[in-house]
């Protein structure tokens, strides 16, 4: 046997309660085999899966990520979710390919509750594709530990990509080449590239403490006299602070391009207030 055929990857399928679970369950009634080193969690809907979950998923170690829901159109709820887990799928695909990562790795099925025999389908011919391109990184020329810096600096810009393309990833449209058209390589590239960070100008900053009351993320290290930090892994870069700084201190920056200079040391934070 040679020690390519021996290679049992790591997959993990998130399917919909309502749909593919059905056509999961139908499938191991009905005895209809496919490999035992696919995982399965059940979600109530195939909506409910971020990219965050495909990405984390990839950077402890899956070698492939299956997400199943119900046929467009059939989904269970209102809105229906199987819209956006396809508009997130289209998008994250864009994302693996930012990363290195063979976009192949990556599938999207609808599968209804009587479809025992097509979900086994699936399961073996997606296997037999990951057996193929072996463990995540291999194919792509990639070492563990540069994959998975690339993952996390990608994992940090979710929520970013989340509010910049809030409308796109939010279109319901019956016609699923929408979705592959959305987005763009070079869409994605250049949302990378214009990334902002913000950042506390300590000489600036008066603590007034407007900025971490409007911060959505709770990313700001506020104390009462004390320069106020961002957290950058906290931050979801939605500029909220930026806008929130009073003009007369203008202490928050935007940063495009460059990096964050670091945070000030704690024990340079108190503001010394002149009095009387
Ligand atoms: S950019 Fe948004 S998330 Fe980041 S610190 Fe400012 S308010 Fe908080
Ligand atoms: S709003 Fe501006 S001055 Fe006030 S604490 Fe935040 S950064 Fe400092």
């Amino acid at each position: 046997m040679s020690s390519e055929s021996k290679f049992r990857p790591k997959m993990l399928g998130i399917i919909c309660n309502w749909c593919c679970y059905g056509g999961a369950d139908l499938c191991g009634v009905s005895r209809f085999q496919y490999p035992t080193y696919i995982r399965l969690i059940r979600v109530m809907c195939s909506g409910r899966v971020d990219m965050k979950h495909i990405l984390f998923a990839f950077l402890n170690g899956a070698d492939g990520i299956f997400v199943g829901g119900c046929h467009i159109n059939d989904c269970h709820y209102n809105p229906e979710g199987n819209y956006d887990a396809l508009s997130m799928y289209n998008f994250c695909k864009k994302l693996l390919e930012h990363v290195g990562i063979n976009p192949k790795r990556l599938r999207l099925e609808w599968v209804s509750a009587g479809e025992g025999i097509r979900f086994a389908n699936i399961m073996n011919e997606f296997s037999r594709e990951i057996e193929e391109l072996g463990p995540l990184g291999r194919i792509e020329g990639l070492d563990e530990n540069e994959l998975k810096t690339r993952l996390k600096n990608i994992i940090k810009l979710v929520p970013y990509f989340k509010l910049v393309k809030m409308k796109e990833l939010a279109i319901h449209n019956p016609d699923e080449e929408v979705y592959k058209k959305l987005y763009t390589s070079e869409d994605i590239d250049r949302l990378i590239k214009e990334a902002p960070s913000y950042y506390i100008d300590p000489k600036r900053c008066q603590a007034c403490m407007t900025c971490a009351r409007r911060c959505p993320a709770s990313a700001i290290i506020s104390e009462k006299n004390k320069i106020h930090i961002i957290d950058q892994d906290k931050c979801i870069r939605c500029g909220t602070c930026y806008d929130a700084c009073p003009p007369k201190f203008g202490a928050v920056t935007k940063i495009v391009g460059a990096p964050v200079p670091p945070p000030i040391p704690d024990d340079q934070r108190t503001i010394i207030r002149k009095t009387g």
